[in-house]
């Protein structure tokens, strides 16, 4: 089976990356175990010191619910949040990055933040605010890595 990572064509093992995503991980598992977290007062300094908005609510709604295949199941795929092993027949949410989640585990995160907490990829928000401020940060964020893989070419 292909991974996630080879069919995107990126790196899993940049130490900062791998961090940010268990970061990301620890703060939906706190959410489900009932903490009441203020992501907002949390210093993620390349984020602008804070995380995104909440997904679009319907956007959210419209998340396609799956069945799992017994593939899946067979090759004991994992909910990234909870970490338990998908039942066969069982109906999980995708998100657009094909991330597959319980609805209980990724449904209170979204209503915090818009981004899979696997992979950071964005859903849009209903924020104005953000989603002017996201066109700048995509425009930064290629400037950086355009940046980076110069220095690495040195
Ligand atoms: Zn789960
Ligand atoms: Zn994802």
């Amino acid at each position: 089976m292909a991974s996630y990572f080879e069919e995107h064509n990126c790196e899993p093992t940049v130490p900062e990356e791998q961090y940010r995503q268990n970061a990301l991980l620890e703060l939906a598992r706190s959410l489900l175990s009932g903490m009441d977290i203020d992501l907002g007062g949390l210093d993620f300094t390349e984020w602008d010191q804070r995380l995104p908005p909440p997904a679009s609510k319907k956007i959210v709604e419209s998340l396609p619910k799956v069945t799992v295949t017994p593939k899946q199941a067979d090759a004991a795929l994992k909910c990234p949040v909870c970490l338990l092993e998908f039942e066969e027949g069982e109906t999980v949410r995708q998100l657009p990055c094909e991330h597959l989640f319980h609805s209980a585990c990724i449904l209170p995160w979204l209503g915090k933040t818009n981004s899979c907490p696997l992979c950071r990829d964005e859903l849009p928000t209903d924020s104005p605010e953000y989603e002017e401020y996201k066109k700048d940060k995509v425009f930064v964020y290629e400037h950086r890595v355009m940046g980076l893989h110069e220095s690495w070419l040195q």
